[in-house]
């Protein structure tokens, strides 16, 4: 019974191949966290239980919060967790932790908006009929706020702040909305509530009934998408730094391997050597192109210039001769112009389009490759192809 999530979701739309790490191949790793994450779990983890005690009539004061908070961080800190900007300790993070229950503290005490309905609220909220797919319910403060509104509150400790655009769109809150509407038969209207600790900032979007099973409906789509795909390529961009999958993603795991090894090791590594040796080749080999490339140019104009002049059309050299020959080519609209639709449409009108059109390979392998079509015609088509294996090999810096 798969359970999915936006996190979940969002994997795959950043990197399939992560998406197929964490939730296919279920993959344990050494580092199972980075700093940021252990922060926001701790930073959660405190204000858990400053909203528990409250609704347990008793008022935690600041210092009893961050108390908790500083002895929890040590508790549960683990030396193998990712420190990516290494220009920052624990010691900073946990000092950014402390920063932000402060300023929620100060701006929030005594912490009796609405009537608290739950606190870290877990559930899986039914997203079809037959039950096939669940979404994940995890609130971090629920409220009712009477008259059929409820708050649905998060706390965010990134340390990035959104336009309030994005919010008017955000999935997440909406989908735990529609956790409450089911739930709770006076349901009228959703307040989705995020807590920019960082910035001290608290931020908001409304969502109406309608809205939220629209939202359903999409995110179903998008599941069973991803549900249907069988190739996972890795998606490399600057959020690898914060993989957790970085030691054993075939994009990274030499580089990752060699920055264990002392430099002596490095260099005999028969990777390095192969590489180092590949750059030096191709640069010279790059090199003499361009030049080649110029000087043939130039020769080749020269040649063009003394058939001209001389009123011939072939160049004898001491054991090769030249032939020039003059060709006039017609030069037809580019795809995807006015003009271009212009031309098969009367190609078209006029039965001839059959004489000149040209199955597009590449279109149809891309086509059969993100699975675009129908999945009876795909498998039909299938057969027609052959799978043939190539490789591209591009050298860039590191
Ligand atoms: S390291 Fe980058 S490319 Fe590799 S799985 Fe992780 S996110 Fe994808």
């Amino acid at each position: 019974m798969p359970v999915f999530s936006i996190s979940r979701i969002s994997t795959y739309d950043a990197c399939p191949l992560q998406y197929k790490f964490a939730y296919i191949d279920c993959l344990k790793v050494e580092a199972e966290d980075t700093v940021e994450t252990f922060l926001g779990r701790i930073v959660h983890e405190a204000l858990e239980k400053l909203y528990r005690d409250k609704m347990h009539e008793k008022l935690l004061s600041a210092d009893e919060l961050l108390d908790f908070f500083r002895r929890t961080w040590e508790k549960k800190w683990q030396d193998s967790i990712i420190i990516v900007r290494n220009e920052y300790t624990a010691e900073n993070y946990k000092k950014m932790g402390e920063r932000y229950l402060a300023d929620y503290y100060n701006r929030h005490k005594p912490f009796e908006r609405g009537r608290v309905l739950g606190l870290e609220t877990k559930d899986q909220l039914p997203l079809d009929e037959p039950g096939q797919y669940f979404f994940h319910i995890r609130i971090d403060r629920l409220i009712d706020m009477g008259d059929g509104l409820y708050e649905v509150h998060d706390y965010k400790t990134s340390s990035q702040i959104p336009k309030e655009q994005e919010l008017e769109t955000d999935e997440q809150l909406a989908m735990y909305a529609l956790w409450v509407k089911r739930r709770f038969k006076d349901f009228k209207k959703a307040r989705l509530v995020w807590h920019y600790l960082a910035f001290d900032k608290e931020m908001d979007s409304f969502r109406t009934p309608d809205q939220l099973e629209g939202l359903r409906e999409e995110i179903l789509v998008r599941i069973k998408e991803i549900e249907a795909a069988r190739e996972f390529p890795p998606v490399v961009s600057h959020l690898c730094d914060w993989c957790l999958y970085k030691s054993v993603c075939p994009m990274w795991r030499h580089g990752v391997e060699l920055e264990a090894m002392p430099e002596n090791e490095y260099l005999n590594d028969p990777g390095v050597k192969l590489v180092d040796e590949y750059a030096k080749l191709k640069s010279k080999y790059d090199d003499f192109r361009s030049e080649s490339e110029e000087k043939l140019e130039k020769i080749k104009q020269a040649l063009i210039a003394f058939c001209e002049r001389e009123g011939v059309s072939v160049v004898f050299g001491s054991e090769n001769k030249v032939t020039v020959k003059e060709q006039e080519s017609l030069r037809f609209p580019a795809k995807n112009t006015d003009e271009r639709k212009k031309l098969v449409d009367i190609l078209k009108q006029v039965g001839k389009w059959e004489d000149v059109a040209e199955l597009d390979v590449f279109a149809l392998s891309r086509a059969l490759k993100n699975r675009e079509w129908d999945e009876a015609l795909l498998e039909g088509l299938k057969g027609f192809g052959v799978v043939e294996k190539s490789y591209r090999l591009t050298l860039s810096r590191k």
